[in-house]
């Protein structure tokens, strides 16, 4: 392989989009630099299209997840399997594959000044935490303004734009591999484009013209990306080019192409990286990161038509409505097993109920109130570090009924309540929500702490979520026992009314 004999630069990881790299307040996108290195690939590239070759390029991802201090807003480890699942699909073109690296996919961190950080708490965050040769991807709450950035040879992204169809951690990955913005050099500049462009602009970058004569240094350096001034988000029209009529220096008109990823083209416009970009990230991998690339193919995946075997509970069995344990059998390499319980069989994510990431484990004990009196449906998804995009097609679903089990009379078994907010301030009303699955009447008591009835009322209970107010006007501070009965039984709640 010719590539070998270049005399590659010698680059400090952390100067690649370094300290003299811009922070702006953009919205979308934090990087505004181009890189050492492609400031030396732009002359060299010529050295590498000779060498390039089509065999498949690995690189290992680690998640640094990142919540609150006290352990809240942290980003789902699945969703996290995902987004790298869509970055192979969208690099699979320039035949680079991403994997997790085995043993070691995810970090976590509590800290609430990372979480929602500036630029230079980023940077902090960054050299405090990355782990070298591979890709260090942190999920954050708010990256410095931005839905994303490249910097200190990390890409950091935002929860908020981590979903199935966000194109962002691909362009933050073109990013780490080098790639400029079509656009570069426009970045932070206000154009009037109805005027003819400038010929430099930016820190006296040139300005890619229409005829292409200057296509290889100016804008991103690559000549199958056409001129592009656009330096905020845009919609892209049925052409997939931009709505806004650009001119450049020669007062050509042009419509910037909204399929390239490193765009600033709304999402569901982008799709590809041109053969000159690819060129250019394989070149990165090859030389810059060339410590990324450890492996010259994937581990064992987990076999697509496997799914895991759910043990219990199943076939409707009963199970304490706030205390089970959910148990299913291992699925050869599986490392990842997601668990999630559901209200109805549909299984859409708005009837969720319960949701947890497990690594190598085959159980969970579930000591949280899930719905009480229903019947519950249950799926376990599976993936491991080299397969994070198994489709998970073939899963079983289990059923089962919760019941308050450890009910001392039947009343207590079919019906739950609520009641809150407790303490309730004096004046103001308590709300007892009672749970039910089937109508029924009952009796609602209101007693003081020597068992004098201060208030009573007939309720009349319907299957779902019923909802009552508890007048406190007429009630002086202190403990009341709320007593609901009828035929079945009786429950009571105990009130604390304050001050
Ligand atoms: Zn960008």
């Amino acid at each position: 392989m010719t590539c070998k004999q270049i005399i590659l630069p010698v680059f400090l990881f952390c100067t690649v989009f370094g300290l003299k790299a811009q922070q702006p307040a953009g919205n979308w996108c934090g990087n505004t630099e181009v890189s050492p290195w492609m400031e030396w690939y732009k002359v060299h590239r010529h050295e590498f299209i000779q060498s390039r070759s089509d065999e498949m390029l690995y690189v290992p991802v680690t998640l640094q997840i990142v919540g609150k201090d006290d352990g809240s807003n942290l980003f789902a480890f699945d969703k996290g399997i995902q987004a790298v699942c869509g970055m192979n699909e969208r690099f699979a073109e320039a035949n680079i594959g991403f994997y997790l690296v085995p043993g070691d996919p995810v970090r976590y961190h509590h800290n609430s000044a990372w979480y929602e950080h500036t630029f230079p708490v980023g940077a902090q965050m960054i050299q405090e935490n990355n782990i070298p040769d591979r890709l260090n991807a942190y999920v954050v709450g708010d990256p410095a303004g931005n839905c994303g950035y490249s910097w200190f040879d990390a890409i950091v992204l935002k929860i908020g734009c981590s979903s199935d169809n966000n194109m962002t951690w691909s362009h933050e990955a073109g990013h780490h591999f080098s790639l400029p913005h079509p656009f570069s050099g426009w970045e932070n500049t206000d154009w009037n484009y109805a005027q003819p462009a400038p010929s430099t602009v930016g820190d006296n970058r040139l300005v890619e013209r229409m005829d292409g004569s200057n296509c290889e240094n100016a804008g991103d350096f690559f000549c199958d990306t056409p001129p592009d001034y656009l330096n905020d988000r845009w919609q892209c029209n049925n052409n997939q080019q931009s709505e806004q009529l650009q001119h450049d220096p020669n007062n050509v008109a042009f419509r910037s192409d909204a399929t390239l990823i490193m765009g600033y083209a709304s999402d569901a416009c982008q799709s590809r990286f041109t053969p000159e970009q690819i060129a250019a990230m394989r070149a990165n991998l090859q030389s810059q990161h060339a410590s990324y690339l450890q492996v010259s193919e994937l581990g064992p995946g987990v076999d697509d038509d496997l799914h895991a075997q759910l043990l219990s509970p199943i076939d409707s069995h009963i199970v304490q409505y706030n205390n089970f344990e959910l148990v299913w059998n291992a699925v050869p390499n599986a490392t990842v097993y997601v668990v999630e319980v559901f209200l109805t069989p549909s299984m859409s994510v708005q009837n969720r109920v319960f949701y947890k990431t497990l690594y190598n484990e085959t159980s969970i004990s579930v000591a949280q109130a899930l719905p009480n009196n229903r019947t519950l449906y249950w799926r376990v998804r599976v993936y491991n570090e080299w397969d994070v995009c198994n489709p998970n097609n073939n899963m079983q679903t289990g059923i089962f009924k919760t019941r308050n089990i450890s009910a001392t009379n039947e009343l207590e078994r079919v019906v739950t309540a609520d009641l809150s907010p407790n303490p309730v301030s004096a004046g103001l009303p308590a709300r007892l929500n009672i749970s039910s699955d089937v109508t029924m009447n009952a009796k609602l008591h209101v007693m003081d702490a020597a068992g004098r009835v201060c208030m009573q009322q007939e309720l009349r209970i319907y299957p779902g979520d019923n909802q009552l107010e508890i007048e406190t006007t007429s009630l002086q501070a202190g403990i009341y026992i709320i007593s609901v009965q009828n035929e079945k039984g009786m429950l009571l709640k105990r009130l604390a009314i304050a001050e």
